[in-house]
């Protein structure tokens, strides 16, 4: 049976754990000793390592990992210390009977892709995107333009809606306060700032959401809307005229925003 399941290291990561029955696959593994903790406490067998970005949060604990288990296969952008083997967009990744497929999404770094595990008939897909999506947000522009950020959107927003999206730090409450102040008028936005208050007082994770959430109540995936455009103008003297722009002016807007 596939699972999927968030492993909270440091203050707000995940590392994203997949696989089928006892084997494993770790999405950015930042910290290697949360990872083995995880894996001992869960008789989980690692099979391998996906890694989406260079940032040490997120590859930190490689050399742990390659440590306790040499032989072990590290996918990734190439340059990355510890990367076994590279991979880039187009390509795709057999893991078991897994299917994942490798989607570039340079916008918060240049050497940013994400994985998107097909659905089977059995699961929906999955797709683990690192710091680009987050739920009702998006990372910081780094390293890539805001033309980087609506292409990465526009190929999330491609998939299917039921797709579990696994992203890599808990920021849900901070940013659907932001996603209110760009559309105050969207009741998808109350109505999951209400169910991520229940599950973080719950102690329990905002994640996975799903496409379908994002698509309802992302302001980075909703850009288009003139709504939004509308708002970003009045509350930023922003002149977005058009989507690109709005995502753009929304980007810098949240750079500085302060629930
Ligand atoms: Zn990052």
């Amino acid at each position: 049976m596939l699972h999927i399941t968030p492993i909270p290291a440091f203050q707000d990561n995940y590392i994203w754990a997949l696989g089928i029955d006892d084997k494993v696959w770790l999405v950015d593994p930042g910290d290697g000793e949360a990872a083995r903790q995880w894996l001992n406490s869960h008789n989980k067998q690692l099979q391998g390592l996906l890694i989406t970005h260079h940032h040490a949060d997120h590859t930190g604990g490689i050399a742990d990992l390659q440590q306790h288990w040499p032989a072990l296969q590290v996918f990734g952008p190439g340059p990355i210390k510890g990367i076994t083997d590279p991979v880039a967009g187009g390509q795709t990744l057999a893991l078991g009977d897994m299917t994942l497929q490798i989607l570039a999404v340079p916008a918060h770094t240049l050497d940013h892709i994400a994985y998107y595990l097909e659905p089977a008939d059995d699961h929906p897909g999955a797709l683990f995107c690192g710091d680009t999506l987050f739920a009702a947000g998006c990372g910081r522009l780094f390293e890539g333009t805001p033309d980087q950020l609506a292409n990465a959107m526009a190929a999330f927003a491609a998939l299917p809606p039921a797709t579990l999206v696994c992203c890599a730090h808990e920021y849900t409450l901070a940013n659907l306060a932001f996603a209110l102040a760009a559309e105050p008028d969207n009741p998808a936005i109350n109505e999951r700032l209400q169910r991520a208050r229940c599950q973080r007082e719950a102690g329990l994770p905002t994640l996975p959401s799903t496409l379908a959430d994002e698509l309802a109540s992302n302001p980075f995936m909703r850009a288009h809307e003139p709504a939004i455009q509308r708002q970003v103008n009045a509350m930023t003297g922003a002149d977005a005229q058009n989507a690109l722009e709005t995502l753009a002016a929304l980007r810098r807007w949240k750079d500085n925003f302060r629930g």
